[in-house]
């Protein structure tokens, strides 16, 4: 018997869809490509149009050199692209698409409408398309410059469609793309709408006005320049002095050659040059450009070209290292000079490489090792004295056998007396508490984080927290994208006790504030806003965990935010409450987070380990 032959060559539109896969995984990848578009069209007004976070529309209009009628065809075939002609051309690159797929992977994903028009022709050309079909082409008047429609993202490919997110999350990563080339071209004006509302309008203007137009205000007073010229490579930009520093990773951007990328290895160069100057887990804030020889990076090495290949990775390193370092020196940050900038490339790759081996085995073994051995204190204390039963004195509660433990609650009332009249402070950090069998040491800090994340999720579940409203509302400018993030936290945040306002332009105004939180560290000293800004913060930081919903994110942001501090001095009676209040908690022995509340010490221990 003869088997048939069984290959066939796919049919373009199904081709087409499958390509798309790459290049267009979400709204924010089309939205990246068709700006690209825009910007490579020699246009220096840009304005970017969503509805549902691109799930419905978006829409690119340039003010670019527009497309001839016959180029306007061409542009949605796949491999079509007038950026480069050989393999050559692909080193000398100056434009951010040369792949010539973006276009033909949106039609084939979605329903797209072209209006465009050169300079020196009299009309425009209009072409309608969906599923890679042309299904109407006419003359069209309309201003010089391109505008594309894209509709209905995924309409034929309902599994993709279905992967998408919600729309809070997809309009978040278009903001993020948006960002990333609106930073690189402050010569070009941007906006962006969503849903009618307008979320950035970013006039011309210097590098300096753009970041603060993007990242807001704040950063006004609190930008170092970065600024090296070498026949290798140039940088500049800005890192944010110190104290801008974060605990999230957010504010971060590298461009190479104008195009945004991701590199752990420079970043790494950043915070090394950053060393001592910030605490160990937060983030500077850098927007940092490179330019180079094109032929010194590959950037073919990803379909959305986010990573790429540096011909000569250390000297980037060693460069971005020395350049920071030297812009923070400049600015009096650092008390010393303690580096001179040498455009040598040999001496700076000589320079790099004992430092970087040096740097990595030392974040890898002391750090690590040492906050692991000092927490519990067991290695320490068994290799120096010879106490077994270290481990049983040292008791820390175990969320995960809270049932059989004598401290839950409804036990507590009935075994253990709680001894609250005669409790002291220790280093305005630490509640020593009495009790039958020995006592506790509450940590307050941690103690007030869980008082306080139960009564927000009682709050959130059923009955609002009252509002104590504000005799003087202030408002609130925020980044772009945390007002995005903010509008989608204000349901809860009501429910809360928070009254806050949008009012248009990414501000809030404050109107109320959750009645019975007080005692917490943001009475008086910290503002309102402070106090909503940095439970912001900290919300991106519980961000990147998916495992959370982002109603626990915003429980347990806030929770942290307005709990009191480790160094506030506390009453006889503040202690009190705060004692018993943790005692009555569901979970009393351990923060959300999961760290410990309050740690036991048994009197038959203690007697113990004094040879009674
Ligand atoms: P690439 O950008 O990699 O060349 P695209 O599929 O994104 O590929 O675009 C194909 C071609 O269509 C581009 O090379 C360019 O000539 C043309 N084009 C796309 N968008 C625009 C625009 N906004 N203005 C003018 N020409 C455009
Ligand atoms: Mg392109």
């Amino acid at each position: 018997m003869i088997l048939p032959d069984i290959i066939q060559l796919l049919p373009d539109n199904i081709a087409n869809q499958i390509a798309a896969g790459e290049v267009i995984q979400r709204p924010a990848s089309a939205v990246k490509e068709l700006l690209e578009n825009a910007v490579d069209a020699g246009a220096n007004e840009i304005r970017l149009i969503v509805n549902d976070a691109g799930k419905a529309l978006i829409q690119v209009i340039d003010n670019g050199k527009g497309m001839s009628e016959t180029d306007a065809r061409m542009a949605f075939e796949r491999h079509a692209t007038s950026k480069i002609k050989s393999i050559d051309d692909l080193f000398t690159i100056k434009t951010m698409g040369f792949r010539g797929e973006a276009l033909a992977s949106i039609a084939a994903v979605a329903q797209v409408e072209l209006k465009s028009k050169r300079e020196e022709d009299e009309t425009g050309v209009f072409i309608e398309i969906e599923n890679s079909q042309v299904i109407k082409q006419e003359p069209i008047a309309t201003a010089t410059g391109t505008s594309i429609a894209m509709k209905n993202l995924f309409f034929n490919v309902p599994a993709r469609r279905n992967f998408l997110k919600s729309n809070a999350a997809e309009l978040r990563h278009i903001v993020d793309e948006f960002i990333r080339v609106a930073m690189s071209f402050p010569e070009i004006f941007f906006s962006f709408t969503s849903n009618g509302q307008q979320v950035f309008y970013l006039e011309k203007g210097s590098m300096k006005q753009r970041l603060v137009q993007i990242l807001g205000n704040s950063y006004v007073s609190k930008l170092v320049p970065v600024q090296e010229q070498t026949d290798y490579l140039n940088i500049y930009g800005f890192v944010g002095k110190p104290e801008t520093a974060k605990k999230t990773r957010g504010d971060q951007y590298f461009f190479v050659n104008n195009r945004f990328i991701k590199s752990a290895y420079l970043n790494h160069a950043v915070m090394n040059a950053f060393d001592e100057m910030i605490a160990k887990d937060s983030f500077p804030m850098y927007c940092l450009f490179i330019d180079l020889d094109p032929s010194q990076v590959d950037i073919n090495v990803h379909p959305t070209k986010q990573e790429i290949k540096f011909e000569d990775e250390k000297i980037v390193y060693a460069f971005v290292q020395s350049a920071v370092k030297h812009a923070l020196a400049q600015f009096s940050i650092t008390p010393t000079l303690d580096f001179e900038l040498d455009a040598s490339i040999q001496s700076l790759d000589a320079v790099s490489k004992p430092f970087t081996e040096e740097k990595k085995s030392s974040a890898s073994s002391s750090s690590l090792y040492n906050s692991f051995t000092k927490k519990h204190q067991s290695h320490f204390i068994e290799s120096k004295s010879e106490l077994k039963h270290w481990k049983s004195f040292y008791d820390k509660p175990q969320e995960s056998s809270i049932e059989t433990q004598v401290d839950t609650p409804a036990l507590l009332n009935t075994n253990i007396k709680l001894q609250t009249d005669n409790l002291v402070q220790l280093h305005n950090s630490f509640i020593l508490m009495q009790t039958e069998k020995g006592y506790y040491l509450v940590h307050q800090q941690n103690a007030h984080e869980r008082i306080l994340y139960e009564r927000f999720a009682l709050a959130v579940e059923g009955k609002p927290i009252a509002t104590q409203q504000s005799l003087f509302p202030a408002t609130m400018e925020l980044a772009a994208a945390d007002a995005v993030l903010l509008n989608e936290l204000l349901p809860d945040m009501h429910q809360l006790g928070y009254q806050l306002e949008p009012f248009g332009n990414n501000t809030f105004v404050i109107q109320g504030t959750p009645a019975d939180i007080s005692g917490g560290g943001s009475q008086g000293a910290v503002s309102e806003k402070t106090a909503i800004e940095k439970m912001l913060e900290q919300y991106k930081h519980f961000s990147s965990d998916l495992k959370f919903s982002k109603r626990e994110k915003l429980l347990r942001s806030l929770a942290l935010q307005h709990s009191v501090k480790a160094g506030t001095v506390l009453s006889a009676k503040e202690m009190k409450v705060l004692v018993e209040d943790l005692f009555n908690c569901q979970t009393p022995n351990s923060t959300a987070n999961g760290k410990p509340t309050y740690l036991e010490f048994k009197k038959d221990e203690l007697d113990k380990l004094f040879g009674r």
